[in-house]
C-alpha cells in the first residue's frame, strides 16, 4: 500500500539537520513548545469568538513579553514573524502620524543594517525608506539618523541586535531624538528580544526608555517557540488601533492583525517556553550561548581569523576575502554558514543548538575546507 507518510520522511531526510546549521536564527524548539504546538494546532486566532481560551492565552503572553520589556501594559500579539511585525509597526506609525498631520508623502528613517523586511516595507506601504549611516562599530550614527529627518518623516527604527552583525543601536540615545522630534521610534528586537534581557551587561534597548513605540520580539527565534511565532507590542493602544479593519461576518467585529486566519500554535509554545523555563532558565540558555560564541572566536582565532566586531551578542563575522567559497565548499560537505559583504566576511550564528560537540565538528571541517 502507499504509504505517504514514509514518502514525507523520504523529502524531510533531505533537509540539513539544526546540528549542522550555524547561519539559522531559528533553532530546534524546546520539546515542551512541540507539546504545546500539538495542542493548539486547529486553532485560529483569526476568529477570536470560537477560540476564546486561545485568545486568553495570547494576552496573558503579550502582557508576560509587556513585562520582560519593562511595560506590563504593552498591547500587540503573536504574528507569523519579525516580517510581519516590523510591517505592521511602521504601518501603525504611519497612521497615527498621517492621522496628526498632514503627510504627503512618508518617510522612514533606518539604519543601513536593517533587515531587508524594511525593502518590504518601503514596498508594500508606500513609505520612502531613508538608510542613516553606520559608525566604526556599526552602530547607527545618530547625527545621520537626525539629518534625514523631515515634516514628512513618520518613523525611526533601531535594531537591537542586528541581523549580520548581531549589533546593538544606541537605542537610549534614539529615544532622546524621538522624542526631542516627535516621532515614534520602532526597535527591532526580533533576535536580541530574547538575548538582552539576560545579558551579564545592560542594554537599555526597551520600553524603559520613554520614546520606544513599538518593538519586534520573535518567539521563534531566540525564544525557542515553534515557526511560526512573532510578536509585535506597542507602548500605546492608540497604534494597535491604527491597524482595526471592520469583519464583518467573523466572531469578533474588528481585526488588527495583516493576516486573518492565523495560528494559535505560536502562542502556545512560546507562553510554554517562557512559563518552563522562567527567566532563570532563559538565562541559562543564553549563556551557554555567549560561552559557546566565544569558544569559536578562540578556536577561529587560533586559525588565525579575526572578528570583524567583538561580538555583542551570539552572532559573530570572521573577515576573510574567501568567504563565499568557503561557505560553497562547507554546505557541499552540508554544513550551512552565511556571509557577509561589507565588510567581506563569513557569518555565524550561535543558536542553543550549537553546542560544545557542533562548535568542534564545524572546526574540524572548516580546518579540512581551508587545507583543501
Ligand atoms: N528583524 C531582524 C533583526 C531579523 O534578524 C530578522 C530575521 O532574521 C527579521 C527581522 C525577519 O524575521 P522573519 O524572518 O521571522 O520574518
Amino acid at each position: 500500500m502507499f504509504n505517504v507518510l514514509s514518502e514525507l520522511e523520504k523529502f524531510r531526510a533531505e533537509d540539513i539537520p539544526y546540528s549542522r546549521v550555524l547561519s539559522s536564527m531559528c533553532t530546534t524548539p524546546l520539546p515542551i513548545a512541540l507539546k504545546a504546538h500539538e495542542l493548539f494546532i486547529e486553532t485560529n486566532l483569526g476568529d477570536p469568538g470560537i477560540f476564546a481560551g486561545t485568545w486568553k492565552l495570547e494576552q496573558k503572553l503579550i502582557k508576560m513579553l509587556g513585562e520582560l520589556l519593562h511595560n506590563p501594559n504593552a498591547k500587540g500579539y503573536i504574528c507569523s514573524g519579525g516580517t510581519e511585525a516590523n510591517i505592521q509597526a511602521i504601518r501603525a506609525a504611519r497612521n497615527v502620524i498621517r492621522r496628526e498631520r498632514k503627510i504627503d508623502r512618508p518617510n522612514i528613517v533606518v539604519p543601513e543594517s536593517a533587515h531587508f523586511s524594511f525593502e518590504k516595507i518601503g514596498d508594500i506601504l508606500g513609505v520612502e525608506v531613508r538608510r542613516a549611516k553606520l559608525d566604526e562599530e556599526f552602530k547607527v550614527d545618530v547625527a545621520s539618523v537626525e539629518s534625514l529627518v523631515d515634516e514628512n518623516t513618520v518613523g525611526i527604527a533601531g535594531i537591537a541586535g542586528t541581523t549580520e552583525l548581531g549589533q546593538i543601536d544606541p537605542i537610549d540615545e534614539l529615544s532622546k531624538l524621538a522624542l526631542q522630534l516627535g516621532v515614534p521610534l520602532h526597535v527591532d528586537a526580533a533576535f536580541g528580544g530574547f538575548v538582552i534581557p539576560f545579558m551579564n551587561k545592560p542594554y537599555p534597548f526597551d520600553f524603559e526608555l520613554e520614546g520606544v513605540t513599538s518593538i519586534t520580539i520573535d518567539p521563534h527565534k531566540m525564544g525557542m517557540a515553534t515557526i511560526p511565532a512573532g510578536g509585535i507590542l506597542f507602548r500605546d493602544e492608540k497604534f494597535l488601533n491604527a491597524l482595526i479593519v471592520e469583519t464583518p461576518y467573523l466572531t469578533s467585529r474588528y481585526q488588527y492583525t495583516l493576516t486573518g486566519t492565523r495560528p494559535g500554535t505560536g502562542v502556545a509554545s512560546a507562553y510554554a517556553v517562557l512559563k518552563h523555563l522562567g527567566y532563570k532558565g532563559m538565562k541559562q540558555i543564553v549563556d551557554e550561548c555567549m560561552r559557546m560564541t566565544a569558544l569559536l572566536v578562540e578556536e577561529m582565532t587560533s586559525l588565525g581569523f579575526e572578528p570583524v566586531i567583538e561580538p555583542v551578542m551570539n552572532v559573530v563575522c570572521f573577515k576573510t576575502e574567501k568567504a563565499e567559497k568557503i561557505k560553497e565548499e562547507l554546505y557541499r560537505r552540508r554544513w550551512v554558514i552565511s556571509t557577509i559583504k561589507n565588510p567581506r566576511a563569513i557569518r555565524l550564528v550561535v543558536m542553543p543548538h550549537v553546542t560544545e560537540e557542533v562548535v568542534k565538528g564545524f572546526i574540524s571541517e572548516l580546518k579540512s575546507v581551508l587545507r583543501s
